[in-house]
């Protein structure tokens, strides 16, 4: 079976009236999702003469869903499933993140 590497994860966490999601990163330092212009603009590539992109020493995606969002509004794969820890794959939509479980991407094995 194929594997698929991942660099996020999500972790739920219940404290009697509450949930709440958390993204995990683990991608190394250089990796795309920890990319920023140097010269601070919002929007990457920003495509600005001069601007390089940097590592910004943690997770863009990570940072962006704590402070702009939630989990549960981020998400973009299957309609209705449980909540469950494990990979995901993080994309970025322009002016948003989104994710979605990685095994969403996997081949179907119950159809044989
Ligand atoms: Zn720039
Ligand atoms: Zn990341």
């Amino acid at each position: 079976m194929a594997e698929i590497e991942t660099l996020h994860s999500v972790v739920w966490w219940l404290d009697h009236d509450t949930v709440w999601g958390q993204l995990l990163c683990s991608a190394p330092e250089g990796s795309n999702c920890r990319l920023i212009c140097d010269k601070g603009c919002e929007s990457w590539p920003c495509g600005c003469e001069g601007h390089e992109l940097v590592d910004y020493g943690k997770c863009n995606a990570a940072e962006w869903i704590t402070d702009c969002g939630s989990l549960e509004e981020m998400y973009s794969g299957k309609d209705l499933r449980p909540l469950k820890d494990g990979p995901v794959e993080v994309t970025w939509e322009g002016d948003y993140y989104s994710w979605r479980y990685v095994d969403d991407f996997l081949p179907r094995t119950d159809d044989g």
